[in-house]
């Protein structure tokens, strides 16, 4: 059940002649289904990417995206014979990664998330003026998940406190590829969740465990990438946006250490190595990490 390079692009030319979506940066307009390796891509539209397993034995999604993204993955899913689903994984509550979760769960035998993920996805929800109830995971873990599926194994991973309070890092043993949801921004000023549980020195930890625990020719699904550069990487892709955050802690440090104010220290103009990152949106810039590195120094 391998989809062919034509069947991937006259599916995403199709898309693409169909589509109107808003062109911000962190919401392309175009989307496509691309292998990576061994029955394991991801599909890209708005929103970090659904990572998808297609083999003869079964088939699992990571992430939703959005209701009108998802229904157009679940339908090029549907095309290939790719449903119900085992399941639908989670990388995190955030919208972008699970709001089409209610689009797919009549699809999938179970959607899977960490249980903090959920208490936030609920919380969010609660909070939105939207008032659309959260399509939330029925199935939950605090340290670890696997399923076979096929001949492949996944598994879901929680590292300890990072982007949030909840992040799921996704691994696909057997053909080395690991989903890392909003872990690494590829390129990009990375979104520090205070509220929703995020520690930037928790972020360092956590990277330098995944890059650890993973051999070089692994292949990393990022959730966000800067215009032009790919969302998928190696293990120096994600030890670089370790060495982000270790520099925006550094510079956090040493403004506390020196009596410098919040706003003083967010007036840093850019970190030396990354004078090239961009923000994906207007709050997402470096004064945005610095702000919550700030915080997580002054306690
Ligand atoms: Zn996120």
């Amino acid at each position: 059940m391998t989809w062919s390079r034509r069947e991937f692009l006259s599916r995403s030319l199709a898309l693409l002649a169909a589509a109107h979506l808003p062109a911000t940066r962190l919401a392309r307009g175009s989307s496509a289904f691309r292998e990576i390796r061994r029955n394991v891509g991801i599909f890209t539209a708005r929103g970090g990417p659904i990572g998808w397993l297609v083999n003869p034995g079964g088939t699992l999604l990571v992430d939703s995206q959005f209701p009108d993204t998802a229904a157009e993955c679940l339908a090029g899913m549907e095309e290939r014979g790719a449903l119900p689903l085992q399941a639908l994984v989670n990388t995190h509550h955030h919208g972008d990664h699970t709001g089409g979760n209610g689009v797919i769960r009549d699809s999938t035998r179970s959607i899977v998330a960490h249980e903090r993920a959920v208490e936030l996805q609920r919380r969010a929800a609660a909070a939105s003026t939207a008032g659309a109830p959260a399509v939330v995971a029925d199935t939950t873990f605090t340290a670890e998940w696997s399923l076979g599926v096929g001949d492949e194994r996944v598994k879901a991973k929680h590292y300890g406190v990072a982007h949030t309070g909840g992040d799921a890092v996704v691994v696909f043993e057997n053909a080395g590829v690991v989903q890392m949801g909003d872990l690494v921004f590829h390129g990009a000023f990375p979104f520090v969740d205070t509220a929703g549980g995020a520690s930037v020195r928790g972020w360092i930890t956590t990277l330098e465990s995944v890059a650890g625990e993973h051999p070089e020719e692994t292949v990393f699904v990022f959730g966000h990438s800067a215009p032009g550069l790919p969302l998928t990487g190696t293990r120096a892709d994600v030890l670089l946006q370790r060495d982000f955050l270790a520099a925006a802690l550094a510079t956090a440090e040493r403004g506390v250490a020196a009596g410098r104010s919040r706003a003083e220290v967010l007036e840093t103009r850019a970190l030396p190595g990354f004078e090239e990152y961009v923000a994906l949106a207007d709050w997402l810039t470096l004064g945005s990490a610095l702000g919550a590195a700030f915080d997580e120094v002054s306690g």
